[in-house]
């Protein structure tokens, strides 16, 4: 930490000292840089750190810059008004190039963004308010009192200031709430939905960034240029900044400013040869895309593992600490008598295939419920309609008695429902602590006004939150892996993190799909004290299993489907006798493991 501190101090030092080495050209230059660099970090924060294709950047860039021309020059108003109300305009913009980001999936979105990038330079290259092919010029410098910022060696300190803002805002973004749930997003949109994620207006919300970013970069370029002209947003421009955001590091901040510089120097040394410069960026842009997906900023860690992996460590010596167990709510008396969950007559339809064929179940409160069958039964498909990923064909899903069918995944996650998947979904570029921190920050997308209006409270929430999941890490074992990518890890300690996540959540009602799939017998047993454990703090569980053993230990109560329909529901050792039940799983190609037995497993 201090080191940074140190290392940011002494290149804010440097970058002060900067102009008193260059002639007017190189100021000039640098000035333009910045501007880039700007543009940049709110490409990455959409691009990077949302994972939103977002091709019309340069439009928004050239909404700033045409806004403060008309604004200035037309109506005559002053430099900083007309800057304010050029940066609102473009945040009008971003909405409108969000909206689409609400329906559409992200290369779809490149499609449409560039569509409107196109269409904006399109427009002013027609229109007669934008100058047409001339452009507009005479754009009056901004003033300041007592500084004469036509000099472009006194805007170069106003660009670093801008800069050095907006540089500090965007990573405040990236490091708290708002952008683990965007990066989570980014990672699996599912997952995150899934946890409470309000993810359309967090994809909206993305490409408000970026547009601010967008608008303060085009209000100062109109302000050093003092002239517009459609060339300068353009498509070329666009991919110049996108290759930017790419050999940078979509994912890191800096990664772009370094990324910005570095392009913007090349271009100048090649501005002579327009042809070979195209080119050059092209190649450049596919040789990182090839050999450093992360881009420049990853490649410390990349090398660093490379050696690591040379010097033969293989990974972490971390063992998985045992879970320390919930305390026990208070007894019955306080248990709701209303049922949990109410799944009345669902059918799910997918073309020719029905994969759930009128189900109905009913979960009471702190039950452990099983729900088995043989493979492509319809257990998967129940919770997916139950969770809200599926919209029934018929009936009705009831949780907490509300009548939430049809409802978005993180409507049902916020209402109190929480899952993990079959196939583990954990955000595979979030630490395992992040992991948490995400399923336990429940804060709305729409108050991301505080980002602006109370950082300190965002900064003492978050605090707030890490202290949070530092519990969690310690009730589940997995302290020691806290910093750690998942996809590096074990499967069994993936599980478990993915259990922990979901329960981080602070759900009422909490579905495991299939949670002992790949473990080992120790691991199979400690997942039942875990489930146990949880249900005695006062939630409910329903656990979809293969592990027969494990099913009939735990479960109260077991419902049993086949082909779509629920062909058995009691107590373990009533089902185990059902005739049905016993020739449904003779009918599947099973081993005789999977019958339903009378428990092996201890309790
Ligand atoms: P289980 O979890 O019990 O193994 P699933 O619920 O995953 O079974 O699947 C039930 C049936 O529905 C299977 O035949 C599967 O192929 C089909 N199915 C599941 N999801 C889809 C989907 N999104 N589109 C088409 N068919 C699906
Ligand atoms: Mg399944």
């Amino acid at each position: 930490m201090k080191q940074r501190i140190a290392v940011a101090g002494l290149i804010g030092l440097a970058l002060w000292f900067l102009p008193y080495g260059l002639d007017s050209y190189a100021i000039h230059v640098v000035n333009v840089i910045l501007i880039f660099a700007i543009l940049a970090i709110g490409l990455g924060l959409v691009m990077g750190v949302a994972g939103q294709v977002n091709l019309a950047q340069v439009a928004f860039f050239g909404v700033g810059a045409y806004a403060t021309a008309i604004l200035t020059t037309h109506q005559g108003l002053g430099f900083w008004v007309s800057a304010v109300l050029a940066v609102l305009a473009t945040v009008v913009v971003g909405v409108v190039v969000g909206t689409p980001a609400l329906r559409v999936q992200s290369h779809y979105l490149g499609i449409v963004t560039l569509g409107l990038a196109l269409a904006f330079t399109n427009w002013v290259t027609n229109a007669e308010i934008a100058g047409g092919a001339e452009g507009i010029s005479a754009i009056p410098a901004p003033t300041l009192p007592g500084i004469d910022l036509s000099s472009e060696y006194l805007y170069y300190y106003l660009e670093l200031a801008v800069f050095a803002v907006v540089l500090t805002f965007g990573l405040f973004v990236v490091r708290t709430g708002l952008g683990r749930r965007m990066r989570a997003m980014r990672d699996d949109a599912l997952a995150a939905g899934a946890l409470g994620a309000e993810v359309p207006v967090l994809r909206m919300t993305a490409f408000m960034l970026a547009s601010v970013y967008g608008g303060v970069a085009g209000v100062l370029y109109a302000g050093l240029i003092r002239y517009v002209a459609p060339e300068s947003f353009n498509i070329a421009n666009m991919f110049l900044l996108l290759g930017m955001v790419i050999i940078g590091g979509r994912q890191s901040l800096i990664g772009c400013v370094i990324g910005a510089v570095s392009l913007a120097l090349v271009r100048e040394a090649l501005v002579d040869h327009p042809t070979i410069a195209q080119v050059a960026y092209g190649s450049v842009v596919v040789l990182v895309v090839v050999f450093a997906p992360t881009g420049l900023a990853g490649l410390p860690t990349r090398i660093r593992a490379l050696l690591a992996r040379r010097r033969g460590h293989q990974g972490t010596a971390a063992q998985l600490q045992p879970f320390q167990p919930y305390e026990t709510s208070p007894a019955d008396d306080t248990r709701r008598t209303t049922a949990i969950l109410e799944v009345e007559h669902v059918s799910k339809q997918f073309r020719g295939l029905k994969a759930l064929d009128d189900v109905s179940l009913t979960v009471a409160d702190r039950e452990i419920r099983g729900i088995v069958g043989p493979n492509g039964s319809g257990k998967t498909t129940l919770f997916n309609v139950i969770s809200g990923l599926y919209r029934p064909t018929a009936g009705r899903v009831r949780f907490l008695g509300r009548d939430m069918t049809g409802q978005a995944p993180y409507r049902l996650a916020r209402a109190g429902m929480s899952r993990t998947f079959q196939n583990l979904r954990l955000f595979g570029d979030l630490t395992v602590e992040e992991n948490l921190l995400v399923a336990l920050d429940r804060s709305r997308t729409r108050q991301s006004w505080r980002y602006v209006l109370r950082p300190i409270s965002v900064l003492r929430r978050d605090r707030d939150l890490h202290r949070q999941a530092r519990e969690v890490l310690t009730r589940y074992g997995l302290t020691e892996f806290a910093g750690l990518a998942p996809k590096a890890l074990p499967y069994g300690i993936q599980r478990r993190v993915e259990i922990a996540r979901a329960v981080a959540a602070a759900p009422t009602l909490l579905l495991l799909d299939e949670p002992a799939a790949g473990l080992n017998g120790e691991e199979v047993r400690q997942l039942s004290e875990i489930v146990r454990s949880i249900r005695d703090s006062g939630l409910t569980v329903i656990i979809i299993e293969h592990n027969m053993g494990l099913v009939m230990s735990l479960c109260e109560q077991i419902t049993v489907l086949a082909s779509g329909r629920i062909i058995a529901e009691g107590r373990p050792d009533e089902v185990a006798r059902d005739a049905a039940v016993i020739e449904a799983y003779l009918g599947d190609s099973m081993t005789a493991d999977d019958l339903p037995t009378v428990p092996e497993v201890t309790r």
